[in-house]
């Protein structure tokens, strides 16, 4: 694992803004707009939308579809568990992408997509059709259904909102002495570092307010899938006594009345059980048949995110499939890409043959300390798929009280490059 320093990560964690700015192209103004329906207003929708307008001014009309109204951001969302933060910090509108760049936002399910001679269509749930240019799909994930799981008694708070609601309560009433069991998905799945974080900021309330409580985490990994040298430490020493770790752990079933989960590695009864399901791209995604046989993501190419199966249809965010970490600011990074390579395309040109993108993760590790992990990718022409960039990936040498600090300004920059 290489080890980079703080001034290099803050400096790789800029890449996608210097993407922005080299690529600030105004094009050129035509008579009749192209048009782009975007759909999901999460890291990549929302970040493509305002991209297709801010470099692509008039020449193009940009509508959102959204099933919400506003978009509550996983980032940070953990703090929520431990009474640290409230949704409402973590919460944005889509009403600076209207006012601000003339986006505009239409509420609604999207059900299906189609083909119209040249055009593409969205039909959303109340019926309306949408037709635009291109569509770009952002729809985030889906889970697979496990026998016995009602996620409304035993809550999964891998999508923000009100599922993160149900597990902060839930674990809020947990009595002390109690025993706290999470399970993590096979990768690849949302946020490589987030449910280890998740097991530690739970440590670490419950040692401070549930005296004698356990927390059990099983891993469907035959291993820490990353910072692996981070958790470790975090697991064996800062948590030793009250956190236990089993890898290679799947589940069978669940018992949502009797909060257990029956693995391959027996039955684990909790006060609080939460199960995050396996991962695959949103339902959307699925439905439109943009996913090849025995694969859960979208096949895309990586120089313009377009469907490999449907021309002029773009996947981008967590249901894309390059390879590339399931992370809001690598959405964030792909968005842009895929903004230029539209534009381009409207332009009759080819998209940009190197882009580059990057990732970073803060992870708190206690209420008061956090590590980071980050990497670059870059287009490999020789085999068509991203890459990470030799020496780029590391992860922060031990948690501290500046990485907290740091990941409040990271999380308050991602969030204003995205919604505001
Ligand atoms: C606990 C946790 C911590 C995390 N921490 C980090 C971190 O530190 N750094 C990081 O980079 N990433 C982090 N992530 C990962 C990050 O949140 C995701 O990778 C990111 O949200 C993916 O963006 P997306 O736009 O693809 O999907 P999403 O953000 O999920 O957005 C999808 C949007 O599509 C909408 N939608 C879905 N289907 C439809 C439909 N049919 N019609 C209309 N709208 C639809 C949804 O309402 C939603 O608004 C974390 C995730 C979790 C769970």
């Amino acid at each position: 694992m290489n080890m980079i320093s703080r001034r290099r990560f803050l400096t790789l964690a800029g890449a996608s803004a210097a993407l922005a700015v080299n690529s600030t192209i105004l094009r050129a103004q035509s008579a009749t707009p192209a048009s782009v329906i975007v759909v999901g207003g999460g890291f990549a929708g929302a970040t493509v939308a305002k991209y297709l307008r801010l470099w692509g001014g008039n020449s193009v009309t940009v509508t959102l579809v959204d099933t919400n109204l506003a978009h509550v951001s996983c980032i940070l969302s953990n703090l929520v568990l431990n009474g640290s933060y409230k949704l409402a910090n973590i919460t944005f509108d889509y009403t600076a992408l209207g006012q601000k760049y003339g986006v505009k936002f239409v509420q609604g399910r999207v059900e299906g997509i189609g083909v119209a001679g040249n055009r593409r269509s969205v039909t959303l749930a109340n019926g309306q059709t949408l037709y635009g240019d291109r569509i770009v799909l952002a729809p985030g994930i889906d889970f697979d259904p496990i026998p016995g799981l009602d996620p409304n008694k035993i809550p999964h708070a891998w999508v923000a909102g009100p599922q993160t609601t149900l597990l902060q309560q839930q674990i809020a009433a947990m009595p002390a002495g109690g025993t706290f069991v999470m399970t993590i998905p096979p990768a690849p799945y949302r946020c490589p570092p987030g449910p280890y974080e998740r097991a530690c900021l739970v440590a670490d309330y419950l040692k401070r307010n549930k005296p004698g409580s356990k927390v059990v985490v099983l891993d469907a990994n035959p291993s820490i899938v990353a910072e692996p040298h981070t958790f470790t430490t975090a697991f064996t020493q800062t948590y030793a006594g009250l956190l236990s770790y089993r890898p290679g752990v799947s589940i069978v079933s669940v018992d949502s009345n009797a909060r257990s989960v029956q693995t391959n590695q027996g039955l684990f009864a909790a006060n609080v059980l939460n199960v995050i399901p396996p991962h695959r791209a949103g339902r959307i995604v699925a439905n439109a048949g943009l996913i090849p046989p025995g694969s859960r993501w979208a096949s895309v190419n990586p120089l313009s995110y377009e469907s490999t199966l449907m021309p002029g249809v773009h996947v981008i965010g967590d249901s894309q499939g390059t390879g590339q970490p399931k992370s809001g600011h690598i959405a964030n990074a792909e968005a842009k890409v895929c903004a230029d390579a539209i534009l381009r395309a409207f332009a009759g040109e080819q998209p940009d043959p190197a882009p580059m993108t990057n990732s970073a993760c803060y992870s708190p590790i206690t209420a008061t300390t956090a590590s980071w992990l980050t990497a670059v990718f870059a287009y490999d022409a020789g085999s068509g798929t991203m890459k990470v960039v030799p020496d780029s990936f590391g992860e922060a040498a031990t948690p501290t009280k500046d990485n907290f600090e740091d990941m409040f300004d990271w999380a308050r920059n991602l969030f204003a490059d995205t919604f505001a």
